[in-house]
């Protein structure tokens, strides 16, 4: 049995003062306001559900301020994802390895208790499945296992080039699956999670997008799921979203939502070019909308359309994504500010009054749990311990009243006012450190100059 004690706590009502929590196999077990602090709690000053990290491409870690430089003509999405195919074609599985480890600590030192990994690369280069068909997976569970982080592991069926069945080619041919071969991968993960994993762990399906998979091998691989999430890419790209209009006969929101039975347990990663009429259809549909915001800004992606979609009573929560930066108060900060630049408005994500930093940050934890099957996102009796504490004698908030200070975590300050980050109960950070930080950081550096030589 853990003891905490917050001298503020954000319960589902509002904020309370001298919060006595207790936990117990990963879950908070008693919740007491106005309590006394005991000798062998851990005293933080406060104390709120820790978000869910709900998309992250792991690797792509490494790449990042590579792709910075203008070349020649404009810079786009598809000349980024270029140097990431090359960039694949030199990761070994050690490197996997060691990159995952650093961005699930870097994760969970922003505040971060879990992640939804969606998985793409899985063979060796050229395509050759490794002898144990889920190496790369493995790769990730030892990463989550040495962090500690809350894993959804997301393997990502991916088995076109493009919208219309475009064959695979370079870079793409390592993360190729057909619908019976994933079936495999998707039974070796599952049964490794349930090995190697505490039993918060998830295993989730992901059809990367609509370009890379086909209709009919749509359906089967929903027939896989087994009440797991599903996590897709839908309309990150206006070239996307013309491609797939010119192959389907619809936009890619649309079509999915008329035809794969779209509920709460999806969720719609960087649905940012839609119709009023999808925003609202999407909102509707009680799936979450993945949000990336400092990966769709650094890709040149666009805005999403936030007022529209909460005021339609939408789900959303955020992801790093490419993880070219990892910060949690800064993904909230950019999704509501690409919402003022371009309305020229501002408290733009919050659905009639209020603060719009509680609204984001209380917003992205319940959807990010939804998004990743995980019974968390809340301060409540049975809900998973994923707590996050914050410092609030910090020059940023130190001003602030209670009711105020997620504005001032999300406009005013950074990640370094992040004390205590707990995963299902696992107390990962302290003092703002992961406890084992310099392990971490030395086999990445050690990964990347091994990388950069063979680049
Ligand atoms: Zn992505």
């Amino acid at each position: 049995m853990q003891s905490i004690f917050a001298h503020h706590a954000r319960l589902p009502q509002g904020w309370v003062i001298d919060l006595r929590l207790t936990v117990a196999d990963g879950r908070i077990v008693t919740l007491e306001p106005g309590a006394f602090a005991q000798p062998q709690d851990h005293c933080v000053m406060a104390l709120v559900p820790a978000l869910a990290n709900l998309h992250s491409h792991s690797f792509q870690r490494a790449m990042a301020g590579m792709t910075e430089t203008r070349v020649s003509g404009k810079e786009s999405f598809w000349s980024w994802r270029k140097l990431m195919y090359q960039f694949v074609d030199h990761l070994t599985p050690e490197h996997y390895e060691a990159i995952a480890g650093l961005v699930f600590m870097e994760m969970l030192e922003a505040g971060y208790a879990s992640v939804g990994e969606f998985h793409y690369v899985h063979h060796q280069p050229g395509g050759r499945p490794y002898a144990a068909l889920g190496e790369l997976s493995n790769r990730v569970f030892a990463a989550a296992d040495l962090t500690g982080i809350g894993l959804t592991h997301l393997p990502v069926l991916y088995s076109y080039g493009g919208a219309g069945q475009v064959p695979l080619s370079g870079g793409q041919q390592r993360f190729g699956n057909d619908v019976a071969r994933y079936a495999d991968l998707l039974s070796d993960c599952r049964s490794m999670v349930t090995k190697s994993l505490p039993s918060d762990a998830r295993v989730g399906i992901a059809p990367h997008s609509l370009r890379a998979t086909a209709p009919q091998d749509l359906k089967e691989v929903l027939s896989l799921r087994s009440g797991a999430p599903v996590h897709i890419h839908i309309a990150e790209q206006p070239q996307e979203v013309t491609d797939i209009s010119t192959w389907l006969g619809a936009r890619p929101v649309e079509w999915l939502l008329e035809n794969c039975g779209v509920g709460a347990d999806w969720c719609l990663i960087h649905a940012t070019h839609m119709t009023a009429q999808e925003t609202r259809d999407l909102a509707q549909s009680g799936a979450v909308a993945g949000l990336c915001p400092i990966t769709e800004g650094n890709l040149g992606d666009g805005p999403f359309n936030g007022a529209a979609f909460l005021s339609h009573g939408g789900h959303f929560g955020v992801g790093s994504d490419s993880n070219v930066r990892i910060s949690l108060s800064e993904e909230l900060r950019m999704l509501e500010y690409s919402q003022r630049l371009r309305d020229l408005a501002r408290n733009v994500m919050v659905p009639q009054e209020g603060s719009v930093g509680t609204t984001l940050y209380l917003g992205a934890a319940e959807g990010g749990a939804q998004a990743l099957g995980r019974e968390a996102g809340r301060l409540e009796v049975g809900a998973l311990a994923d707590l996050m504490a914050f410092d609030t004698t910090h020059v940023s908030l130190c001003a602030l009243r209670p009711d105020q200070f997620l504005d001032g975590l999300c406009f005013a300050s950074d990640d370094s006012v992040v004390s205590d980050v707990w995963s299902a109960g696992r107390h990962v950070v302290s003092g703002g450190r992961h406890a084992k930080r310099d392990q971490i950081i030395a086999a990445y550096a050690s990964a990347v100059a091994a990388l950069l030589d063979a680049l």
